[in-house]
């Protein structure tokens, strides 16, 4: 995207290069606004029962998923090339998480009675209330995932949502905007600005009161020190380097269904895709025949019906970014198995899915993130081996694991160094919405999905009580004055360590 008149952006599609649309630019004075528009609108909205604010969120639902549902998958293709599968997903994977979220938030929320010092004399309560004002900072590979769907529990906690979506994508997030203002939302509870990151990131960081960030981890950790200076809570969903481990045993059909969801669904531009494939040994050349097999009536291109397999990346910046993966890789020594060129015939940023092997450690497509439609075969021949390289990673978002027996396969699971592994599965995290979704080492910090999900955008509150009878709990302590009571009291935490209802 680039400045067309000096205060907007333009938004191209990346596989036609047509212009489909342009949004406002923000500037600082733009962010200071929408924050106190925020901040005075969450008032009435915090005060609200879940109950009223899930029944504007229903509406919106229903209508991701009825009237305005072919206009989304238009949106998300024209602005980000994908193909109308691949927009599909995207949409339902929305709706099932406010599904989950309206079906399951007033519980996650609603206010706990936890143990008491004195049970019956004293009573302790622990509140969730909302931050105020979250900042959601999002990437252009799921423009409306990554840019609604987060927001989602936010608003239904009790926050107002300032988002910055990428400067790449940010016609499926005013879209969400308009269907949520639609359903009944107060304009001012979602709030979009647009424009680099570079600059509105910082200054949305800071004026909100937690800040949600998806991307990549170079940014990440800005976004954690700025975050840090101004003692914010906040969470980062970040890159990946994800490996999939297939023992002698899997259903080689299966894994090749496997990978060809798990890493070229989205142009492989997604930070749960897996990257790289430890095979054993046997395994290796039937793998790659089958491999061979099944793409070569993979059809890429660009088009708006659903039996097209793979769109266009996100730009031809990108592509090239691709592009010099798989050149790093063959310079060094690496070979095709299939695949392995950029597509200018069908657009400016069109790869072909890839499969490469003898893959020396040394090239970037090794241990970097890739981000496209790129995988790389590593045969194994002893199964700690296989595991040692799929954890030899300074990422652990993501991995997946195909044995043909799931108790080998959880097993194997378990000593992965990954927030989420698939057995016989890659993305289908994604779609488990009760599960807590999110990366160790440098993919992330914090988790979105399940409860922990909705609990993020609150800080708890607790409220203790104490009895007046006998002057109330804290006067046991005026009391200690004596040795007698003193050792009385001493006697009582002794007896409450071995009691079950007291501890
Ligand atoms: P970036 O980190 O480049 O950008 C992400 C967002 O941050 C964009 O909106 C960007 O704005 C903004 N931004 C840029 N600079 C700053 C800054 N200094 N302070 C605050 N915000 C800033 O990531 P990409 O857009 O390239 O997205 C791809 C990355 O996202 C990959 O690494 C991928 O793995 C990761 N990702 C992680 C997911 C997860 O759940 N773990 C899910 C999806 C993607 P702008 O671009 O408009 O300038």
């Amino acid at each position: 995207m680039s400045p067309t008149e000096k205060n907007h952006l333009e938004v191209r599609n990346p596989a036609t290069g047509e212009r489909v649309g342009s949004v406002p630019l923000s500037a600082a004075p733009d962010v200071a606004r929408a924050a106190a528009a925020g901040r005075a609108a969450q008032k009435r909205w915090g005060a609200l029962r879940f109950a009223d604010r899930a029944r504007i969120l229903s509406r919106f639902h229903e209508a991701i998923l009825g009237p305005a549902h072919d206009r989304i998958l238009d949106t998300l293709q024209s602005e980000s090339g994908k193909s109308r599968r691949d927009a599909l997903v995207e949409l339902v994977t929305v709706a099932g998480t406010l599904s989950y979220y309206l079906a399951h938030g007033r519980r996650a929320l609603a206010p706990e009675a936890r143990r008491a010092p004195v049970p019956g004399f004293t009573r302790v309560e622990v509140l969730h209330r909302p931050h105020g004002l979250v900042g959601i900072i999002s990437p252009w590979n799921y423009p409306f995932l990554l840019g609604i769907a987060d927001a989602l529990p936010a608003l239904l906690a009790g926050n107002a949502v300032l988002s910055k979506p990428s400067e790449l994508t940010p016609l499926s997030a005013e879209l969400g905007r308009e269907l949520l203002i639609a359903a009944g939302l107060d304009p001012d509870l979602f709030l979009l600005i647009h424009g680099p990151g570079a600059e509105l990131g910082p200054a949305l960081i800071e004026l909100v009161d937690y800040v949600g960030f998806t991307g990549s981890t170079a940014t990440g950790r800005q976004v954690a020190l700025g975050a840090a200076r101004r003692l914010i809570p906040f969470s980062l969903e970040l890159g990946g380097k994800n490996p999939m481990i297939v023992t002698r045993g899997a259903k080689l059909d299966d894994v090749v269904t496997g990978i060809i969801s798990g890493s070229f669904s989205n142009s492989g531009q997604t930070c749960i895709s897996i990257e790289r494939v430890y095979v054993e040994r046997p395994l290796l050349e039937p793998l790659k025949a089958a491999l061979r097999q099944r793409l070569a009536s993979f059809r890429v291109e660009w088009s708006r019906s659903f039996d097209s397999d793979m769109g266009s990346l996100i730009g031809e910046q990108h592509a090239r970014k691709v592009e010099a993966h798989v050149t790093g890789a063959l310079e060094r020594g690496a070979k095709v198995v299939c695949g392995g060129r950029r597509r200018t015939d069908l657009g400016p940023a069109f790869f072909e899915p890839t499969v490469l092997e003898d893959v020396p450690m040394e090239a970037p497509v090794a241990r970097e993130e890739t981000f496209g439609p790129v995988i790389s075969l590593y045969p194994f021949d002893r199964l700690d081996e296989a595991v040692a390289a799929a954890n030899d990673s300074d990422y652990g978002l993501n991995a997946s694991v195909w044995s043909g027996r799931r108790p080998t396969s959880r097993r194997i699971a378990r000593r992965l160094e990954a927030g989420s592994v698939g057995v016989n599965a890659t993305l289908l995290v994604y779609h488990s919405f009760d599960a807590p979704m999110g990366g160790m080492k440098q993919s992330g910090l914090g988790r979105r999905h399940g409860p922990g999900g909705i609990l993020r955008y609150t800080e708890a509150q607790t409220i203790v009580e104490s009895s007046t009878a006998l002057g109330g709990y804290e006067s046991l302590w005026e009391r200690t004055s004596s040795e007698g009571f003193a050792s009385l009291l001493r006697g009582v935490f002794r007896w409450r360590r071995h009691v079950p209802g007291a501890r």
